[in-house]
């Protein structure tokens, strides 16, 4: 990061979008530690904070008269853990423009940290509005993206802001470079063998990134209710799993382009059925391809789980997106975890692991195996667009043509 921020009041773009309890306190401070070294770091050379932040999604959850609900969504809420995080007060503006942000920013002096009210009270946010952005620009003297989990969006506070400040005044902060630096580690040189493990409900959301997979990774396993598509392709019966018929072609170019690129493409062997989606009906384990009507496969087999850790344990590179069956029901939660726990033992035994984001970080951390891994991204959609494009609109904001 710069080192020239003495005496500058810098706007960092956070992400503390954090869970609340019914009581409004947060119940997941995770998020605000990871902006912390960030923060500490800018203050530390003699400047002053103005953060800003969304918080949940306010103008899509409305009050019955058709009001946002100020208290709930308020990053008011925050400023308990963050004080205490911090370990100095904080200054709030109850609104991030207008009058009184404005004044609270001028009189901030070199260490003070105001937050600002969150971002997304105002629609000009998400519409990435230049208006909007100039005025929330024109709080600060330096401008920080940190909110590596909005990079892929073309928001006011994260995409718009960047162009009113010179590229001496803005700057990526830890938490993004940190991002970069290890996805980079998976799309630049990986160590051999590199497997690639994608999972989750659709095909569609994952086409472009295994169309980027195929070209890097040695291994792609697939699991999850999206491999079902594949399965139908190649002829097999699916009964009531998962399918997009609208992906079938897509499907059989993805195995054809493995194929010609001498990527090894996994689909389950086997997997494990049941009449219903939920923990109460029969299970059984069948071949993924004979998967009678009226059933539909949750998770992948048993022969399928010792397979894909059979070729977990022995890669020196690992990329994980997506769980590999119904996880949040017990009974469909056996190959993600077994994938999660070789991965793990994978990495004690010096391979390099990135967990993606999304579900599979809530698996990691379900299966208590977080520090276990080599890095988890803090963001899903996030991750994903950079490992299709390697470039992100709001890196591209502050880096030009660097
Ligand atoms: P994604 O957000 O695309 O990574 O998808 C995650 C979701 O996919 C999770 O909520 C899983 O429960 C779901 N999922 C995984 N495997 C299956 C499956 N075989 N059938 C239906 N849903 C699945």
């Amino acid at each position: 990061m710069n080192d020239n921020f003495k005496n500058q009041k810098v706007l960092v773009r956070v992400d503390f979008n954090v869970p609340l309890t019914d009581n409004n306190e947060v119940s997941d401070n995770t998020r605000i530690l990871k902006a912390l070294p960030t923060l500490n770091y800018i203050l530390n050379q003699g400047a002053s904070l103005i953060l800003m932040s969304h918080l949940g999604r306010p103008l899509r959850k409305l009050d019955d008269n058709g009001n946002i609900q100020r208290d709930k969504f308020s990053l008011k809420n925050i400023i308990p853990e963050l004080e205490k995080l911090l370990g100095r007060p904080v200054e709030f503006a109850s609104d991030c423009i207008g009058v009184e942000a404005k004044q609270k920013a001028k009189a901030l002096k070199n260490g003070q940290v105001l937050l600002l009210e969150n971002l997304r009270f105002h629609k000009e946010e998400t519409e990435g509005d230049e208006e909007f952005a100039k005025k929330l620009a024109d709080l600060g003297t330096y401008y920080v993206f940190n909110a590596f989990g909005t990079a892929h969006r073309k928001h006011a506070s994260t995409y718009t802001i960047a162009k009113f400040f010179d590229k001496s005044h803005k700057d990526l902060g830890l938490l993004v470079r940190e991002e970069l630096k290890n996805a980079n580690k998976l799309l630049d040189d990986p160590k051999r063998p590199f497997t690639s493990i994608i999972g989750g409900a659709k095909v569609s959301d994952k086409i472009k990134l295994l169309d980027k997979l195929i070209q890097t990774s040695d291994n792609i396993l697939i699991g999850g209710g999206m491999s079902y598509t594949f399965v139908k392709a190649l002829g097999g019966e699916i009964g009531l799993s998962l399918f997009e018929a609208d992906y079938v072609k897509t499907a059989m170019d993805i195995l054809e382009k493995a194929k010609a690129n001498n990527v090894n493409i996994y689909l389950p062997e086997d997997s494990t059925i049941s009449n219903k989606f939920s923990n109460n009906g029969e299970v059984k384990v069948v071949k993924s391809t004979e998967i009678p009507d009226e059933w539909m496969g949750l998770d992948i087999g048993p022969k399928a789980i010792m397979q894909y850790c059979d070729i977990i344990s022995k890669s020196k590179s690992i990329m994980w997106n997506g769980p590999l069956g119904v996880f949040e029901l017990e009974k469909f939660s056996k190959g993600t975890f077994q994938v999660a726990k070789e991965i793990a033992k994978a990495t004690s035994q010096g391979a390099f692991s990135l967990i993606g984001g999304g579900d599979s970080v809530s698996a990691i951390n379900k299966s208590g195996l977080a520090d276990q891994v080599s890095f988890i991204s803090t963001g899903g959609g996030a991750m994903l667009k950079y490992f299709e494009n390697k470039t992100l609109p709001c890196i591209e904001a502050i880096l030009g043509d660097d």
